[in-house]
């Protein structure tokens, strides 16, 4: 995807409020990213570990959602898979819910979505990152058919959030 600035994406927050989006901590070192290999950029917050974030691009727009996330891993170290890449981890796999955006939020409405803990599923789809020993499934695929089936997951999901 393309390089997003702090400001981008605070503005791109769907499902969370103004003040909140203002708030929130954004990765500092957003130029050292590796954009080029990103379908998504997902990140824990460092100061409350119940919160994550995501930014990606729908429709040539950045959109970004406020995610939370179980501290205590709930699944432990039982093997199971992201549902937006597809990879399977032992552990490593987190339930996310998404406030929905809008009114529906406001009433308590969320979306939740399987995913990888660390938020790294553009680098696992592509080989820049690998699962614990042979936790990775024998996948026939080609790697770009992979992204593109990474890229419509989270697509979905996100439209499940703004609906
Ligand atoms: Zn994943």
């Amino acid at each position: 995807m393309k390089p997003l600035t702090e400001q981008e994406i605070r503005a791109a927050f769907v499902n969370c409020t103004k003040g909140e989006a203002k708030r929130l901590s954004v990765p500092r070192d957003l130029a050292d990213r590796p954009w080029e290999d990103l379908d998504y950029l997902g990140w824990r917050d460092p100061q409350s570990p119940g919160r994550a974030y995501l930014v990606t691009e729908v429709d040539g727009r950045p959109r970004a959602l406020a995610l939370r996330r179980p501290v205590q891993g709930g699944g432990g170290m039982r093997r199971s898979m992201c549902s937006i890449c597809l990879t399977v981890h032992d552990g490593g796999v987190s339930l996310m819910v998404a406030p929905r955006a809008g009114k529906a939020g406001q009433q308590g409405n969320s979306v939740g979505a399987y995913m990888c803990d660390d938020l790294a599923c553009s680098l696992y789809v592509r080989g820049k990152k690998e699962t614990g020993a042979g936790a990775r499934l024998h996948e026939t695929l080609m790697q770009e058919e992979k992204v593109r089936r990474t890229v419509e997951n989270l697509t979905a999901f996100v439209a499940k959030v703004t609906a």
